[in-house]
């Protein structure tokens, strides 16, 4: 069922499924991406204050009419607002703009050098005032997550990385897995490529699905939290009929055998 949800390590219930809206445009394009997907049963949206459409996720939450207390919302603070104050600053803004008093998740968007700490203090310190129900990050790999913990007082709860069958990234897995710390998936159907790929459309023939389904279910299957971006009505209610299937093992393998650790979207150890 679409309130599929996953526990993350403070006991905070994530729905396994959201809607991300990098792109969508603020005003009437987001407000009713966010409007049809809550309709549909969504209950969980994903968006950053690098997207600029905070005011419009805002807008399409209220006009829903459903009740703050059954969403994840999840927003990210912008690389040039690291650092300690700037953090704090970042975040009421961010909430200003949601028109909400507290976030479900809030993530470090870039592990920006020499800022992340700084930045994770913030982080924590808010997630103690109660303003976020949970805290994490986006975009860390296995070397940032350590030195991060090493001096963390709490550790991240979730870490949303790009993640598709080009780029599986398992010993990272592996390593969130270990840690407790949920695996997210953002460019789910790599930026829209899945509906192109032969292994995923042989696959949706065969479970009468297409590859979108194939693919954020074999997401589910995984473990990972996933977030297809759409602001189509169509497209958004499509994607969320993935609760009435299961892939078999041996197509999860398949799926799997199709890593190229190939990048759609910028690399963590260098982006600008
Ligand atoms: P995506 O992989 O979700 O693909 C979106 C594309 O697929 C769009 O062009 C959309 O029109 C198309 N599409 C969706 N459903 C379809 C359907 N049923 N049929 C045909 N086409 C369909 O791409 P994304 O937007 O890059 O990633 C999803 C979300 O992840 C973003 O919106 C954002 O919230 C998040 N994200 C986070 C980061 C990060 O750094 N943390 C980076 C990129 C994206």
């Amino acid at each position: 069922n679409l309130q599929g949800t996953w526990e993350l390590s403070n006991g905070h219930k994530m729905p396994y499924l959201g809607l991300g809206v990098w792109k969508a445009e603020d005003g009437e394009e987001v407000i009713h991406a966010v409007k049809w997907a809550l309709e549909a049963g969504y209950r969980h949206i994903d968006t950053a204050k690098a997207y600029e459409n905070e005011e419009g996720v805002g807008k399409g939450i209220k006009e829903s009419g459903i009740p703050r207390e059954e969403l994840f919302l999840t927003s990210k603070l912008w690389n040039s607002d690291q650092g300690y104050e700037s953090t704090l600053e970042a975040f009421d803004k961010t909430l200003k703009r949601l028109d909400t008093d507290y976030l479900d998740l809030y993530l470090i968007h870039w592990p920006v050098e020499g800022k992340y700490k700084d930045t994770w203090r913030a982080l924590e310190k808010l997630y103690k005032d109660g303003k976020i129900k949970a805290i994490g990050v986006s975009n860390f790999l296995e070397h940032q997550l350590r030195d991060l913990m090493q001096d963390a007082e709490i550790n991240p709860m979730v870490d949303q990385l790009e993640f598709h069958p080009w780029l599986v990234q398992k010993d990272l897995q592996d390593f969130c897995a270990t840690h407790n710390i949920q695996y997210e998936a953002w460019s789910p159907l790599m930026q829209g490529k899945a509906f192109k790929n032969e292994t995923l459309k042989q696959l949706g023939e065969k479970y009468g699905k297409s590859p979108a389904h194939i693919v954020l279910r074999w997401d589910l299957q995984n473990g990972v939290v996933t977030i297809p971006k759409s602001t189509s009505k169509d497209h958004i209610i499509s994607n969320a009929e993935i609760f009435d299937f299961e892939l078999s093992e041996e197509d999860m393998q398949t799926i799997n055998a199709l890593d190229k650790h190939e990048r759609i979207g910028p690399d963590p150890d260098n982006f600008d």
